[in-house]
């Protein structure tokens, strides 16, 4: 069948976004419910992926449909493209499945012509706002089809309005703008050696393939990878019937969310600027009035507007974020699609719409997206150093959350400076698209210009960053790389703090605190554990993170790396005689006086886990990593452990490795030295004892790390049941503890049969099987693993994001080799990776039983771990019906 590339606004509906991107569908189903949309038509993802399969060429069949919906938009609206009457203008939009804001670009008023500008007027009877319309269309088409700079056409602009003492392009006449319509004309000749294309079709043609061009643009391929969406899927084209908000006072423009994208309150929240065309309050160059304002300047249309909002509100069943025009008068629907929101305000209208009986819980917990809630986890300022603190000036709250960074002006500088290490807040005049790498390594975002829809704004909300936006005050140049306010100037490289919850930018650094989780949170959370049935535990390697885990809703400790409790300032004198003793007596006695505070540790774990539990993993790291490696540390050592400096140095020399991740690390080091495993046996038995003895319950799980081979496992699981069970036996005690390994080596994967028979469980160690899965050293791969992803090999580092198709493929065979030798093997995951959202799905339906990650991350993949049930039941369900 003739694949169908073209559909007008009447053909198609809400879930055929995939083919007419988010736009497009929405402009169709807005279309199919009445509502007043000016029609139009979309050119497809497959026309644009056809388009760079055919070496970027469209093809006759494709030209053939635009030309047929071109003629059938022309009837309907009972105008023609360049016309010298009545002329037809289009605005032309891209428009891809998932909405990218910023990324792609947007064409207005195409269509005119020296000769069609005539009949705008004729049609019109305003030469003004004909001339306006085609001053900005010749700059938008030049910068987004040609790649003309903007600055070119502003300077223009500028110097008119400086040379006419305005302050308002509203203030231009009608002989200003076409000076300044023949100026850019010029600037065009200069710029392409080609006059301005006076034929409104090869206009259109032009602007329709600089949308499809435009997918591949390399800010659009940022935004893509950082909001996983494929690269594949193509964009879509809109070419829609302008409706104009610049034809006077009774136009105008404007944005609007159906609640608060910031808080998620349920009250309409947006922004509109009158006698304005649709990018001026995207763009953020005029400051915008707030929705209510339309209440007294036309209630009408207020209220009219208010009912559509509350139609698409329910027909989508999710908060939504609107454009319209109004002309002279009369209202039109642009643009709506699911409204962008911070963590904060998805979880409350989650929340809300759940017991306003809108949506289901299961609805409720589908549509957070896991890794947004580390939004919600971040810190705040710190209230007294607030009080006592300078504050600069005070912008638009456009994106919560508090930053403090040095300051940079440019987005290269905030991308260079923040791979240095430096935390950095990056500071324009107002961010474009080109900046988004920038506010991607920055802490924070201020801009001078802008509203709360601007792009700053939108985007920074998006990526959770803190954006304070629109700072009047601040006078921002760029070029000399400082800030003025009044007396005050910052230079960069000087401190800011700001908060991007109330607006306030201060002077300096401020400290952080952590945050406060609200009762919406909590509901929201207790949802996702009633629905969950995979555990979450922490990794956590003393009482104070074991509390704070708990708090965050750990069900347990899955990984208490002990080697880190080694390097508290009483211990490691005791852990270093330890290891230069060149002897086991010596060893044995360094030992002994390390127990004492091993068992308190574990007493202290067990306390604070009160019943939950506790996966301890016995010493892993290679014994040099305790040592000094510098000539003063040295010295002072040998000093304090009253042996010469020549005998300590020929110690650390003996244990130099060339390969220390690969060498005389993990269950090897108790192969050679039982003795500290025995002594890491006993304190924990001991502790359990004495925290059973008190009352408290314990659940210890010995985890034995870096086995290959079973017999490892054979030999130490025997040593820790003697001396464990030694213990219990002289205290007169018993209490269940269980022993286990740590799955991360290659080997151990393909023999999860025979290591299982040693094991009462498994967990899965990502770090180090994605090290030696792929042979790629942990320590030394960020050297060159951004030059994979960059070249595409991998879409993701394997060191964050499990890369499934192989060492995942490792893990689903050491949990079905496990199984087949003990069908109820309990197993986990403990890597960096327990805690990434796409990875806990992963593990769920390998049928882990469980993840472990850091205490920040838990509520990430609680949610994580619900949305892989709830997935998991609806494909069922999908399959039984
Ligand atoms: C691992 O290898 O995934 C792990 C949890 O252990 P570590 O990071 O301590 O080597
Ligand atoms: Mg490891």
């Amino acid at each position: 069948m003739k694949t169908q590339f073209v559909y007008h606004f009447t053909e198609g509906h809400k879930d055929m976004r995939n083919l007419l991107g988010g736009k497009g569908a929405n402009l169709a189903e807005m279309t199919s419910i009445g509502l007043p949309v000016p029609q139009g038509f979309t050119i497809t993802t497959e026309a644009c992926n056809d388009y760079y399969e055919n070496d970027s060429m469209m093809d006759s069949e494709m030209l053939q449909e635009i030309d047929h919906a071109l003629a059938q938009l022309e009837v309907e609206q009972g105008k023609k493209l360049g016309s010298d009457q009545d002329p037809l203008l289009v605005s032309v939009r891209s428009g891809a499945a998932f909405s990218m804001p910023g990324m792609m670009d947007t064409i207005l008023n195409l269509g005119l012509t020296d000769t069609s500008v005539k009949g705008l007027i004729f049609s019109t009877q305003d030469e003004r706002f004909a001339y306006d319309s085609y001053r900005r269309f010749i700059q938008m088409f030049s910068n987004v089809a040609i790649g003309i700079p903007n600055d070119k056409f502003e300077t223009i602009l500028d110097h008119i309005k400086n040379e006419k003492h305005y302050q308002d392009d509203t203030e231009l006449t009608s002989l200003d703008l076409q000076e300044i319509v023949t100026e850019f004309k010029n600037v065009y000749f200069e710029e392409t050696g080609s006059a301005f294309p006076q034929n409104p079709k090869e206009q259109l043609l032009l602007a329709i393939e600089a949308v499809f061009k435009s997918w591949n643009n390399p800010r659009a391929k940022v935004y893509r990878r950082l909001n996983d969406i494929p690269q594949t899927l193509g964009t879509a084209v809109n070419i829609q019937a302008m409706v104009f908000g610049n034809m006077g006072k009774n136009s105008g423009t404007g944005v609007a969310f159906t609640r608060n994208p910031s808080t998620g309150e349920n009250q309409l929240f947006g922004e509109y600027l009158i006698n304005a065309q649709g990018e001026d309050v995207v763009a953020g160059i005029r400051t915008p009035q707030s929705i209510d304002r339309l209440k007294e300047e036309m209630p009408e249309i207020y209220q009219e507007f208010i009912n559509i909002t509350q139609i698409l509100e329910k027909h989508y069943q999710d908060m939504q974020d609107v454009e319209f025009t109004i002309e002279k008068g009369k209202l039109f629907m642009l643009q709506t699609r699911n409204g962008k929101r911070t963590a904060k305000a998805a979880i409350k209208i989650a929340v809300d719409q759940v017991n306003e009986g809108l949506i289901t819980r299961k609805k409720a917990i589908r549509r957070i997206k896991p890794n947004q809630l580390e939004q919600i986890l971040h810190p705040t300022f710190d209230p007294e150093s607030v009080k006592e603190s300078t504050q600069l000036t005070r912008g638009l709250p456009a994106s919560p959350g508090a930053a403090c960074g040095q300051v940079y002006f440019h987005a290269d500088d905030a991308v260079k400076e923040a791979k240095c290490g430096k935390k950095v807040l990056l500071v324009r005049q107002e961010t474009s698209p080109e900046d988004i790498e920038g506010m991607v390594s920055a802490k924070g975002i201020i801009t001078a210009r802008g509203g709360m829809t601007s792009h700053a704004a939108v985007v920074a909300r998006g990526m959770g960053k803190p954006c304070v936006a629109g700072c009047t005050l601040l006078s921002v140049n760029e070029e000399k790389r400082e800030i003025t306010t009044g007396q005050v100037t910052i230079k960069e490289g000087e401190y800011l703090s700001i908060d991007g919850g109330n607006g306030a930018v201060y002077i300096g650094e401020i400290p952080m605190s952590t945050s406060s989780l609200d009762d919406h949170f909590k509901v929201f959370m207790s949802w996702v554990d009633e629905e969950r049935d995979m555990g979450v535990r922490s990794n956590a390697d003393n009482p104070r993170d074991a509390k704070q885990a708990l708090e965050f809703g750990a069900e347990g400790i899955g990984l208490c790396r002990t080697e880190h409790m080694f390097f508290d300032e009483e211990r490691i004198p005791l852990v270093r005689q330890m290891i230069v003793a060149d002897n086991k007596e010596d060893r044995i006695k360094a030992l002994e006086k390390l127990l004492p505070h091993q068992r308190d540790d574990f007493y202290q774990l067990f306390k604070a886990l009160n019943g939950k539990s506790c996966t301890i993993r016995l010493l892993d790291p290679p014994l040099h990593e305790f040592l000094p490696q510098d000539n003063d540390s040295i010295e002072s050592l040998a000093l304090q452990l009253g042996i010469s400096r020549v005998q300590l140095e020929k110690r650390i020399k003996e244990l130099r490795e060339f390969n220390p991740m690969l060498g005389h690390r993990g269950c090897r080091l108790a192969i050679t030295y039982p003795e500290i495993y025995k002594m890491q046996a006993r304190a924990i038995a001991q502790g359990a004892i004495q925290a059973t003895k008190e009352g408290v319950k314990v659940k210890p799980e010995i985890m034995v790390p870096l086995v290959s081979i079973v017999e490892e496992l054979r030999i130490l699981r025997k040593l820790i049941e003697e001396t464990v069970n030694a213990e219990l036996e002289e205290a007169g005690i018993t209490l269940p503890y269980t022993i286990g390994t740590m799955i991360e080596i290659p080997r151990a994967c393909v023999t999860a049969d025979e290591i299982a028979k040693e094991a009462d469980f498994f967990s899965f160690g990502t770090n180090d099987l994605t090290q030696m899965g792929f042979g790629f050293s942990r320590d030394d791969a960020g050297k060159f693993l951004s030059d994979y992803t960059e070249k595409g090999i991998f879409e993701k580092d394997p060191f964050q994001v499990l890369e499934q198709k192989g060492i995942g493929r490792l893990l689903s065979m050491a949990v079905k080799l496990g199984r087949e030798t003990k069908p109820n093997l309990k197993m986990g995951i403990c890597g960096e990776h327990g805690g990434e959202a796409a990875t806990v799905r992963f593990c769920y339906q390998q049928g882990l039983n469980y993840v472990s990650c850091s205490p920040f991350r838990i509520p990430i993949a609680k949610l994580a771990a619900a949305q892989a049930k709830i997935e998991k039941q609806d494909l069922n369900s999908n399959r039984n019906n």
